[in-house]
């Protein structure tokens, strides 16, 4: 029950990930994907978080979210 609140509200807080995969642009088969192309599954819950290359993190939060749509607009504004 806590599990799935924090699960909804705060995405996965687990830190052990596959491998990142890259998929192919236009796919829209995998959500987690569609923000930056790349995603990891999270092997302890299962679940699919996009994944910042760049950065070299996942982004497993909607702060983490937020601060890479930020950072996005930043390097386009630059
Ligand atoms: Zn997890």
């Amino acid at each position: 029950m806590l599990g799935k609140f924090f699960d909804r509200f705060l995405g996965c807080w687990h830190r052990h990930y596959s491998f990142p995969i890259t998929i192919r642009s236009g796919s829209r088969r995998i959500q987690a994907a569609s923000l930056t192309g790349t995603y990891v599954v999270c092997l302890d819950c299962g679940k699919e978080l996009p994944y910042d290359w760049q950065e070299m993190r996942v982004i497993a939060t909607p702060e983490e979210r937020r601060e890479y749509l930020r950072s996005l607009a930043a390097k386009e504004a630059a």
